[in-house]
């Protein structure tokens, strides 16, 4: 898994449909990839506040923002090479 696969697999993640294959793949890259864990650990931090606020699931809105905010992050620690593979 690369951080672009990883990022993809955060939807499921978010979603709380990641099935235990990809979540071993997503700890094997989070274990060696220190931007991956800030972005993951951004996330849960979110998740939790909205769960304390509100019941699943999440909406639509949350997710547009939640991808506005990962890929802010992902460019501020990887610029312009954040772009996927081609
Ligand atoms: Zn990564």
């Amino acid at each position: 898994m690369n951080c672009d696969e990883l990022l993809k697999a955060l939807n499921s993640y978010v979603d709380g449909e990641v099935d235990p294959e990809i979540c071993t793949e997503f700890a094997a890259h989070l274990a060696g990839c220190n931007p991956c864990q800030v972005v993951v650990d951004n996330i849960r931090q979110t998740i939790t506040l909205y769960r304390n606020g509100q019941p699943y699931p999440l909406p639509p809105e949350f997710h547009r923002r939640l991808h506005d905010v990962l890929r802010a992050k992902w460019q501020e620690k990887f610029g312009s090479s954040a772009e996927p593979a081609r």
